[in-house]
């Protein structure tokens, strides 16, 4: 099997509307991707042919939109490789995933003087959330540094993993950077100190292949919405034995067992962790969606991503003044910049006149932005359905702003 790339725009309507009077160029897929056809017909049938709420009912509605639900949580655990569907929760995305390990996993793991590793290049929903458990149970946030490549010092991590390291914290790929974290090498390290690995995969879903057991990840989060499903969802998998072993995060409808005003049993997983009415639609788009980009040649799309930051980092890199932030050796598809003397947002707006959709500012990772001494980036950030056409529009509209700000 290849990758036709035209073959694959074909079936993202979006990606065929003009914007600002020239065909839209989409590169902001870091913070959210677009959606297939198939999808975006999945969500409607769900609303058009069976909505109802889900597990308790017993008409045929109901039966229906459960099975569609769980049917895409299986979805969710084959793509990952995860043993049992029991250890796939759904949650709102990345950030709901992350807090319910820090809140949840925090409470029974964390005491004085224990100690939560996390990298300098981390997103501040891989920060923020094991900045409020650590202070609510007098534990110590300690950071892995990045070098100027934007790579983990991998060198440090040994002396930073102690006695006291009962979790380390890291995204898979960079959001701001690109970077690809050796993550295997991290939890092997981690594993041999004791310490649990929650990995960050927002970014990693829509550009690698995924294997939690491979991996040997504790915990894995990520979120629809960047991986070619709704906003709204997103999936957190954790080792069974881990989940079973933590308190409930939030208390509702869906978790319990049975409920007296003396005391609460909850249900198993992994409803345990599934309070309230789910996101039906969005769990069904998500399993349209893994199940979508399952059926494509993960290596082939490998190959035309970095063709397409080979060629995308070649075209900027002809442009005087400009500095690519984020230049690790292994890199998924993702271009930060900044150009001498011009502000990120007017280049931004300025590519935004041209149709061009980028990113600027701090991506959402203030602590790396204060590391290399700046406010913020551009970000052009790829997805499968980019092509070299795109990369062009994006060189020929920087250059033109280098021109116009400087
Ligand atoms: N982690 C990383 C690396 C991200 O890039 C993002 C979103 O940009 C998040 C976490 C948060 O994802 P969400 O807003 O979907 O919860």
């Amino acid at each position: 099997m290849s990758f036709d790339v035209e073959a694959v725009r074909a079936q993202f309507p979006i990606l065929h509307r003009r914007v600002n009077g020239g065909e839209l160029v989409y590169l902001d897929n870091g913070a959210s991707s677009q959606k297939p056809q198939r999808v975006i017909d999945e969500v409607a049938r769900y609303y058009r042919e069976f909505n109802s709420n889900i597990h308790r009912g017993v008409h045929h509605l109901s039966q229906q939109a459960t099975e569609a639900y769980e049917h895409a949580r299986e979805t969710v655990r084959a793509h990952i490789n995860a043993e049992h569907a029991r250890e796939v929760l759904f949650t709102g995305g990345t950030t709901h995933g992350i807090n319910l390990v820090a809140s949840a996993w925090g409470r029974r793991h964390l005491s004085r003087g224990d100690e939560v590793l996390v990298t300098a290049m981390e997103h501040h929903s891989n920060i923020v959330p094991w900045q409020l458990i650590c202070e609510e149970r007098g534990a110590k946030l300690r950071v892995l540094p990045v070098n100027r490549a934007g790579e983990l010092v991998m060198d440090e991590l040994e002396k930073l993993l102690t006695a006291r390291t009962r979790m380390v914290a890291l995204a898979h790929v960079s959001n701001s950077l690109g970077t690809i974290n050796p993550v295997a090498r991290v939890i092997e390290m981690a594993h041999a100190r004791g310490a649990a690995v929650l990995v960050d995969g927002a970014q990693a879903a829509p550009h690698l292949q995924l294997d939690v057991r491979e991996l040997g990840a504790d915990f894995y989060a990520f979120s629809g919405h960047k991986v070619f499903a709704p906003t709204g969802i997103g999936a957190l998998y954790g080792k069974l034995e881990l989940l079973e072993d933590m308190p409930p995060y939030q208390g509702g409808g869906e978790m319990i067992e049975r409920v007296t005003f003396d005391k609460t049993t909850f249900a198993d997983l992994p409803h345990k962790f599934e309070a309230g009415t789910p996101n039906i639609a969005g769990g069904i788009g998500l399993g349209a969606a893994l199940h979508w980009f399952g059926e494509l040649d993960a290596d082939a799309v490998a190959a035309h991503e970095q063709d397409l930051l080979a060629y995308a980092t070649g075209r900027l890199k002809e442009i005087e003044r400009l500095s690519i932030i984020g230049t690790a050796r292994d890199k998924a598809c993702v271009i930060s910049f900044v150009l001498e003397g011009a502000h990120p947002s007017d280049v931004g707006a300025l590519l935004n006149q041209q149709g061009v959709a980028v990113r600027t500012g701090h991506h959402c990772t203030q602590p790396l932005m204060d590391f290399y001494g700046i406010s913020g980036t551009v970000r052009a950030s790829f997805a499968l359905y980019n092509n070299r056409a795109d990369a062009d529009a994006l060189a020929a509209g920087v250059a033109r702003a280098a021109k116009m700000l400087a």
